[in-house]
């Protein structure tokens, strides 16, 4: 069982970066949300806490002390830029870090940056070091990601849902092959065969179109799927 931390930018009385309407302590919850619920969904053998449920406000050090006292063997901690730049970066210790660390942050800044772009232009500001507390007092792995600029253009992509959704997917993908952990195996759907063939059957062709309403309701009552093309 691998053990996943997620760390939520800031909390409670500490919004981090505000502009634009939008908190970064409420993206940051947002982002780890949907990363959280793209890995229960779609991968084994692995457990994952975060540092926050809600809105709590917590120190740097208790972040990384959670992680520590529990044992995990990776560490993401989520933020959202300010400083009316754009783009996209992340960060781990510019100190001794272990080349899993290095691995670590390549997968992620990969898979994150490249989502992103799906959406638009976005500047991939680099990966980079700095001495944070969160990625100094952590034992495991342990990454930081600057998810664009709240104070700048950036911001519109940051108020589209669907954007936060992916970029939190792409956070999951990311941790799930560093750790390499396996795919759920997802139920079939009921017409599909196993080499993903689909095979059709016709059961009726009606010049009106009232008769074949008529069938293809005799059909769904019987319990087969039934469309009219
Ligand atoms: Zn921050």
């Amino acid at each position: 069982m691998k053990k996943i931390f997620w760390d939520k930018g800031h909390g409670g009385s500490d919004p981090g970066a505000v502009a634009n309407g939008l908190q970064e302590k409420t993206l940051t919850h947002q982002i780890v949300e949907y990363a959280v619920d793209h890995l229960f969904e779609n991968y084994t053998g692995f457990e994952q806490r975060v540092s926050r449920a809600g809105d709590q406000t917590l120190t740097l050090s208790q972040r990384a002390k959670m992680a520590n006292d529990w044992g995990a063997d990776v560490f993401v901690s989520v933020h959202i830029n300010a400083g009316k730049g754009a783009g996209f970066e992340s960060y781990v210790y510019n100190g001794g870090v272990s080349s899993q660390t290095v691995a670590l942050q390549n997968v992620l800044h990969g898979e994150i940056l490249s989502t992103m772009r799906q959406f638009g232009n976005i500047t991939d500001r680099g990966k980079k070091r700095a001495n944070y507390a969160v990625l100094r007092e952590t034992k495991m792995p342990a990454v930081l990601t600057e998810n664009l600029f709240i104070d700048s253009n950036d911001a519109k992509l940051l108020k589209n849902e669907a954007f936060l959704k992916a970029v939190g997917e792409a956070h999951a993908r990311g941790i799930a092959k560093f750790l390499g952990l396996s795919q759920k195996s997802k139920p079939m759907p009921s017409q599909q065969v196993p080499d993903g063939k689909l095979y059709r059957v016709q059961v009726g062709a009606f010049s009106d179109r009232r008769n074949a309403e008529n069938l293809a309701e005799e059909l769904k009552k019987k319990g087969y799927p039934a469309i009219i093309v």
